[in-house]
């Protein structure tokens, strides 16, 4: 594999599809290749923002030209490969994605909404440092009920109503963008996810990294 191939990669689905699990497993690939893959996740973006802090404590949504700006900036600063999670999420984001950088694929993960339920119903998480388990399968934690990164006591947190509501926010304004990113000549792969294991993740890179030179 040539090591100078950036892969800038637009980690996309609807709440639950998996982003989180497919993002790990990626780092644990690259990691077997000595390579690294910088995330850039909305969540810790509001964390290390003041103002973005601000509007989430309220329950407010983040308005677009603040997102906008800090991830320019993110984007401006960060080199090499880049798992970029949680943006663009609006119309007006994508917008501006197609001004700051046109090389990014679009990984879409594609699960039906039953499938998504229920792994809600099955989610913990850790309240220290964010990592997020099932219970049962292959991304439970390897001691029940406890943190494999921090150590920390993992928590259920079922809300159906939440979810049903992320996932109808996430089919009118951000499927939209994303459609919206690929008409604009953006290549999108549909990964499948039920199988989001190293070895089909591996297979995603190859065909991405044969797309991108062919
Ligand atoms: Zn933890």
């Amino acid at each position: 594999m040539n090591t100078e191939v950036n892969l800038r990669l637009l980690i996309c689905g609807m709440p639950g599809a998996g982003k989180g699990y497919l993002i790990k497993n990626l780092k644990r690939v690259l990691n077997n290749q000595k390579k690294t893959i910088a995330q850039i996740h909305c969540k810790d973006i509001i964390k290390e923002d003041p103002l973005c802090r601000q509007f989430a404590e309220k329950g407010e949504l983040l308005p677009d030209e603040l997102v906008i700006s800090i991830f320019r900036k993110k984007l401006e600063m960060t080199k090499g490969n880049i798992a970029l999670d949680g943006f663009p999420r609006t119309f007006n984001q994508a917008k501006a994605l197609l001004d700051i950088d046109t090389n990014f694929v679009i990984w879409k993960i594609q699960v039906n909404q039953e499938t998504v339920l229920q792994r809600v119903q099955n989610r913990i998480t850790c309240h220290k440092c964010g990592e997020t388990y099932s219970i049962i399968g292959k991304n439970a934690p390897h001691i029940e009920g406890i943190c494999d990164s921090c150590g920390s006591k993992l928590e259920r947190r079922v809300d159906e109503k939440q979810i049903q509501k992320r996932i109808e926010i996430y089919r009118k304004q951000t499927e939209p963008a994303i459609e919206f990113l690929t008409q604009q000549g953006f290549k999108c792969f549909v990964l499948d996810g039920t199988h989001l294991e190293q070895n089909d993740i591996e297979r995603y890179i190859n065909e991405t990294i044969g797309w991108l030179y062919s």
